[in-house]
């Protein structure tokens, strides 16, 4: 018995066998019990009729593997079956070679299904609940407002009648209804962030750089800070004013949580993988334990009182959902008393 056919035939991992044009050469029994075919009509197919859409998803790939001297490929990929139901697979490619050249490609199978339907529920309870937090808010306001209204019209219109208890009373409520003010337009914010359809073009990463930079002039002359930003940065595929506002949170942030010393802001961006630029926001700030990394991007997660430091904790909130948006990940790394550095990692526009 040829051993090597053994292994293909009874392996617990679906394995199909094709050509570079597509053509199935082979399929093992777990391909054929995946896809709901026997093993022999899978032989007379080619891999395209699998796909719902009739789509080649191997067309050049063979030539790729070679040319780039790749060991595998990987996709996911929605396969239909005979009854019309689909199914998510998670295609693995390694390339089978003689003379260096592909002859077939061997594909190993796993079904996602499952995975893909939490993923979309994910998506859809997402969606809602930005809804509901958008919705909430803007129906917050309007009774805001009137408490606000009328507290001002009562300290204005009966104010020789009330004593100065009640003053101090009445500018407690004032106070509290500016603070609810400002979380709900951060709520508000923080909602348009996600619901905002995000233009996709090509831009310098220099220019986001320098539109936060505008919007915080004032700050950024009070405080002294200094930047470092080197002139060589790369070209985006995204948002560029939100990714303006990304860099203009974090730079408000090292302006906020400045040391003794002038707060210094050094920007860099190196290759992160084939796709991705990897961006880093460093400064010499007052730092925090990384015991907190994670908390710091959560909706009004804040590691001071507003007396200590003003804010509502929403900015790192909106970096992280504007940075995922783009299909980013955005992470620091600090220590108290030595600065913090917020990474994070935007599309390339072409080859890094
Ligand atoms: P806010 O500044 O309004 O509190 P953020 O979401 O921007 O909201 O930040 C959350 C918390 O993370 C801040 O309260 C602060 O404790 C910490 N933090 C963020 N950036 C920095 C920084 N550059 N240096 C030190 N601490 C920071």
């Amino acid at each position: 018995m040829d051993i090597r056919r053994a292994a293909f035939d009874e392996s617990f991992i679906a394995q199909m066998l094709i050509s570079p044009d597509g053509q199935i050469l082979e399929a093992n029994h777990q391909a054929g019990l995946l896809l709901q075919r026997t093993q022999n009509e899978l032989r007379q197919l080619n891999h395209r009729d699998l796909s719902e859409e009739n789509a080649n998803i191997f067309e050049g790939l063979a030539e790729k593997i070679e040319t780039n001297n790749l060991e595998n490929w990987q996709t996911e990929h929605r396969y239909t079956r005979t009854d019309k139901t689909t199914v998510w697979i998670d295609v693995n490619v390694s390339a089978v070679r003689e003379d260096n050249k592909v002859v077939a490609l061997l594909l190993q199978l796993q079904d996602i299904s499952a995975q893909k339907q939490a993923e979309e529920d994910l998506h859809r309870n997402n969606i809602d609940l930005e809804q509901f937090v958008h919705i909430a808010s803007h129906d917050l306001r309007e009774p805001l407002t009137s408490i606000a209204g009328f507290v001002t019209l009562l300290k204005r219109r009966y104010g020789d009648k009330i004593d100065d208890q009640g003053h101090q009373y009445i500018d407690e409520v004032l106070d509290s209804a500016k603070r609810m003010e400002s979380k709900i337009d951060d709520l508000l914010e923080f909602s348009r962030a996600g619901r905002f359809t995000l233009t996709n073009a090509a831009f310098p990463l220099g220019s986001s750089i320098e539109e936060a930079k505008r919007t915080l002039v004032r700050r950024i002359q009070e405080a002294h800070v200094v930047f470092d930003v080197p002139s060589d940065l790369p070209m985006i595929l995204g948002d560029r004013g939100m990714i303006a506002q990304v860099f203009q949170n974090l730079f408000s942030n090292s302006i906020k949580y400045k040391g003794a010393e002038p707060p210094k802001i050094k920007i860099s961006a190196e290759p992160y993988d084939d796709n991705f630029w990897l961006i880093k926001v460093q400064d010499n700030g007052i730092g925090f334990d990384m015991e907190h990394r994670d908390r710091i991007f959560q909706v009004f997660q804040r590691l001071y009182t507003v007396e200590q430091y003003p804010g509502t904790g929403i900015g790192l909130a909106i970096a992280k959902k504007v940075v995922e948006r783009h299909r980013g990940r955005i992470w620091p790394f600090s220590e108290p008393g030595r600065g913090s550095t917020f990474f994070f990692t935007l599309p390339a526009v072409s080859h890094p």
